[in-house]
């Protein structure tokens, strides 16, 4: 079985009395233990797609399947439930919480569901990823590749089968970003699906799969 489906997804924006498709009918699978980079051209779709498949928003049409079950027809908080558990997301500016350390940011997805807090497992993560003496540093006493790491430790607390990166590399040098790709090739490899969006051809190259959109609609889709 797949763990994402998407079948005819469609994402129109009102603004005003002007319709904006964003998502034009757009149908792939993706199985457990993939590494896909999503890329297109800005106004493509991705972002809007990235949102839709980590249950941050709704499509207007067409379905989504997350490991088996129907997420485009579920409640606010159901929708917020499966991203707590199936899902870990990563994004381009690391939405970290700035007073928090990094071992509290790390907690947080914890604190949003019934799992007990697991302090040891937050520390054994960010050790894992190379933050064990940082674990009580804020996001400003960190550089943008450790905030980063910190960002993917979160992604990781809850043991999710997914996660999703937009742009996860789009702040960072490219030194940097080989190493935040990395992890998530690691993290592959220890079984872990990954869906990254990226305009970097260096950065998608780190991936097995490729979807290209062009206008809201699937391009081209090509394993490397
Ligand atoms: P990409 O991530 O590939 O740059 P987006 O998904 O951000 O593409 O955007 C796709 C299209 O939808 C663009 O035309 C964009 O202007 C439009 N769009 C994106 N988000 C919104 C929004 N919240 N409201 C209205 N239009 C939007």
């Amino acid at each position: 079985m797949a763990l994402i489906e998407v079948r005819d997804l469609k994402k129109t924006y009102g603004i005003g009395s002007v319709d904006i498709p964003a998502l034009r009918g757009v149908s792939f699978a993706i199985e457990p233990g993939e590494f896909v980079a999503i890329m297109g051209p800005s106004g493509s779709g991705k972002s809007t797609l990235m949102n839709i498949l980590g249950c941050l928003d709704r499509p207007s049409g067409g379905k989504y399947l997350l490991d088996g079950a129907d997420a485009s027809r579920l409640s606010d908080p159901a929708r917020a439930a499966v991203r707590n558990r199936k899902i870990g997301f990563v994004f381009q500016s690391f939405n970290l919480l700035p007073r928090a350390s990094a071992l509290k940011n790390t907690l947080l997805p914890m604190m949003y569901s019934f799992e007990r807090k697991d302090v040891k497992l937050a520390r054994q993560i960010l050790s894992s990823i190379g933050l064990g003496d940082r674990l009580h540093h804020t996001p400003m006493q960190l550089s943008g590749g450790e905030q980063q790491r910190v960002a993917i430790a979160r992604a990781l607390v809850n043991d999710p089968p997914v996660i999703f990166g937009d742009e996860p590399t789009g702040n960072l040098d490219t030194a940097t970003g080989v190493e935040i790709m990395s992890i998530f090739q690691r993290l592959n490899e220890q079984g872990k699906t990954i869906v990254i969006v990226t305009h970097e051809a260096d950065i998608a190259a780190h991936a097995r799969r490729v979807l290209r959109f062009r206008d809201g609609l699937l391009e081209s889709d090509s394993q490397q």
